[in-house]
């Protein structure tokens, strides 16, 4: 099997081609011939958080949203509210360190209850990713509940640009700034290791979702690979993260019987269905 000499996409994923006799997914090539200016990336994320006195923070109790909540909070002393969204599906420990870390930072937190199963009941019995519909829901919620609030920036912990701009316009005028922009994996750790977090042990690449497992599960007993696997390969090829450890995230997940239990519980979901 053909893989990228840069990622680590391979043929199940996506094209590889020969390029001066090296193996090259077809990402990697865009991404080789039109590299991101990453100067001009982080110079553009200082500019607009220079103008940023209030926002919101999407907060998921994940490493990456509680990093972008530090770094809002005391690197460019906003005056920010941590606003999540709980789906029913976060781990305990996730909740746990959003609320110690809010606290920590004297951040006022705020806690909204929605009922996802509609979208995780649907991903586990067709076998697929819960990921951009779960995003793009938490997302609406997110952006209504700031233009109720008044505010007119929301700060996400998306680390990738992949790019484009570190910030984007959302209807109703709100400014998505995704403030992790270019941030590498060991730099959110160092940040995370000052602060009270206790990191879970899911299956998947994920510090706070308890359907990632099952659902990564389940699409690789289908289809032999992660439906992660581009999303992965794009932080390897951004040098983001190693890649030896994002090979090890989209290895097929052992997802704990207790884990599995739950989820099958809280679904309605039948043994084996
Ligand atoms: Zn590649």
């Amino acid at each position: 099997m053909l893989k990228c000499s840069i990622c680590i996409n391979d043929e199940r994923i996506t094209r590889i081609l020969i390029v001066d006799g090296r193996p090259i997914c077809k990402e990697c090539k865009v991404f080789l011939e039109h590299p991101p200016d990453k100067e001009k990336i982080k110079k553009e994320l200082e500019e607009i958080l220079s103008k940023v006195d209030k926002a919101i923070v999407a907060y998921s109790g994940g490493k990456d949203s509680i990093v972008a909540l530090y770094l809002a909070k005391e690197k460019y002393s906003i005056d920010v509210e941590a606003v999540m969204v709980d789906h029913g599906f976060i781990a305990p420990q996730a909740i746990k360190n959003a609320k110690n870390v809010a606290k920590y930072l004297d951040v006022p937190l705020t806690i909204i209850k929605r009922d996802y199963s509609d979208i995780f009941r649907e991903a586990l019995l067709k076998a697929k990713s819960p990921c951009r519909k779960c995003s793009r829901r938490t997302m609406e919620i997110l952006r209504k509940y700031a233009l109720k609030k008044g505010y007119r920036y929301m700060i996400t912990g998306h680390e990738l640009p992949f790019g484009h701009h570190p910030y984007r316009l959302m209807s109703g005028g709100i400014i998505q700034v995704r403030i992790l922009s270019l941030m590498s994996e060991e730099e959110r750790m160092k940040i995370l290791k000052k602060l009270p977090v206790e990191l879970p042990e899911l299956p998947g690449y994920t510090s706070n979702c308890l359907i990632l497992g099952p659902a990564l599960q389940r699409f690789w007993e289908r289809h032999g690979y992660s439906f992660e696997h581009r999303r992965i390969a794009a932080l390897v090829r951004y040098g983001l993260l190693n890649k030896e450890k994002a090979l090890k995230k989209v290895q097929k997940p052992e997802v704990p019987q207790w884990q599995w239990e739950l989820v099958k519980k809280k679904l309605k979901l039948e043994d084996g269905f």
